[in-house]
């Protein structure tokens, strides 16, 4: 049997053995459908079982995470660590506290993430965690508590050397430096390379805040570059207003873009002459309100209840809320109204079918593995800073993340072409990020 006709097989399998886990499936399709020329390139690939293996995470927790909310009532919620892969550095990806995580959500992140991070080019394996608690409206007391529980019960599974979790949606340096002082309490060590994303006063990088977005825009600019295309004068939009999409937004508006939009849950802001980031900061990070808030500092601005973002005419769009929130028909209306690039600063925000009219128009798109691993490349030097027990300066950093970026676009671009598909972001980010592990797992023998 070839190896391209191995796949189908193999997905049939994944879906079998991990009923319900719809996420999950989606991520894998969408990773080894576009295998097929390297498994018939490389029969050993085939004859060793990797992608079969890789599909396979190598450890998953699950457990309670009992905690007391301010009345004294007792709450359960559960919580997860699934470590998919260790070959090219200790598991590394992490932690989302929402409401509509379960093991499909954190396998498909996991799984993600063992090829983002190979793309990297940096020594971090690939893995995901969280729980279904619901930080919403929850008081700083009770996010302290339910942090202290969940470290106690994963604290024993991670190490510097082992897993090292970061943040994700629901996670921000709050709720870092409530997992760190934990772990630091129970272990009896200052490990500060256990946790990334950690503030810069105790052993955190600069710029890991801001990277994942950043990172996201400075793929962009190479995606324009090389269609001789840029940034500056550009109208965009960019879904959410947590960590990746605010950072997103200040970079773009540093290199001369208008934001016209940005969303959360309960809906869409438009601000036509420009999103003020320092009024939607105020309201999203220090106060931590709804993103309606801001339409009471900025009279002009107007906020769409459960409004769509794709709706609003741009020429760059970036989702950077969370996954399958830009659809088929969104991508069209996208794409009509003159959108000449898509990068995903989220996870997976694209469904396959938007993914195709992106493809199919000609668009500029950079899936998620690629354009957002500005976040966990620039994790990874926080461990290298931690490691050394040095801390290099912003703009050191920022430069270092944007030949990062540059890198992770040149290579997932001469990958696609190498495989007669240039321009075609997607198989080049799998194909480069699978090569790195594959070849690991063969040095390793059958582990
Ligand atoms: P935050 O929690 O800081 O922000 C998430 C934003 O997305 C909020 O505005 C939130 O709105 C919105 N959102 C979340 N869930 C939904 C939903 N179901 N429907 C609509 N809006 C939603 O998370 P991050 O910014 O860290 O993460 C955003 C995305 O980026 C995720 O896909 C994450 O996996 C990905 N990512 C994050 C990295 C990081 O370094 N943080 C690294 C790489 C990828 P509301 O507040 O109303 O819930």
């Amino acid at each position: 049997m070839r190896g391209s006709d191995r796949i189908e097989q193999i997905y049939g399998d994944v879906v079998r053995r991990n009923p319900g886990e719809i996420e999950f499936h989606q991520a894998v399709k969408e990773v080894v459908e576009t295998l097929g020329p390297v498994l018939d390139k490389h029969p050993e690939y085939v004859e060793h079982k990797l992608i079969e293996r890789i599909c396979e995470p190598e450890r998953q927790l699950i457990f309670r995470v009992p905690w007391q909310d301010d009345r004294g009532e007792v709450q359960i919620a559960r919580g997860f660590r699934v470590g998919f892969s260790s070959v090219l550095g200790p598991y590394k990806g992490g932690l989302r506290f929402h409401p509509s995580v379960y093991l499909g959500i954190i396998k498909f992140l996991g799984f993600e993430q063992i090829f983002k991070n190979a793309l990297t080019g940096l020594p971090i394996g690939g893995a995901k965690g969280g729980s279904d608690f619901d930080p919403k409206g929850k008081s700083d007391g009770e996010i302290m508590r339910f942090c202290q529980s969940f470290m106690t019960s994963l604290y024993s599974h991670l190490g510097e050397y082992t897993d090292v979790p970061a943040g994700d949606i629901g996670v921000g340096g709050r709720e870092i430096g409530y997992l760190f002082g934990q772990y630091k309490r129970i272990t009896n060590r200052y490990e500060s390379g256990v946790l990334t994303g950690k503030s810069p006063e105790w052993g955190g990088a600069l710029v890991r805040r801001e990277a994942t977005g950043y990172g996201t825009v400075f793929f962009t600019e190479e995606m324009l570059k090389v269609r001789d295309q840029g940034i500056e004068g550009r109208t965009c939009v960019v879904s959410g207003s947590g960590n990746v999409a605010l950072y997103a937004i200040e970079k773009l508006q540093q290199l001369g873009a208008k934001v016209v939009a940005c969303s959360d849950s309960s809906g869409v802001i438009i601000d036509e002459r420009g999103v003020d980031l320092d009024v939607l900061k105020e309201v999203k990070m220090v106060h931590r309100q709804r993103i309606s808030s801001y339409v009471d500092h900025h009279g002009d601005s107007k906020f769409i209840a459960n409004g769509n973002i794709w709706d609003i005419p741009c020429h760059i769009a970036l989702p950077c809320a969370t996954q399958n929130e830009l659809g088929e028909e969104d991508a069209r209306r996208l794409v009509a109204n003159g959108c000449i690039a898509v990068a995903e600063g989220a996870n997976m925000p694209t469904t396959p079918q938007g993914v195709r009219v992106f493809q199919e128009a000609g668009i500029a798109y950079g899936p998620g593995k690629a354009a957002n691993a500005g976040g966990v490349a620039t994790s990874a030097l926080e461990m290298q800073q931690n490691a050394s027990r040095d801390a290099w300066t912003f703009e050191h950093t920022e430069r270092r993340l944007r030949e990062i970026m540059q890198n992770i676009h040149q290579n997932c671009f001469e990958t696609a072409e190498e495989f007669g598909s240039a321009g075609n972001y997607v198989i080049g980010a799998n194909i480069v990020g699978f090569r790195r592990v594959a070849q690991a797992m063969l040095a390793f023998g059958v582990i």
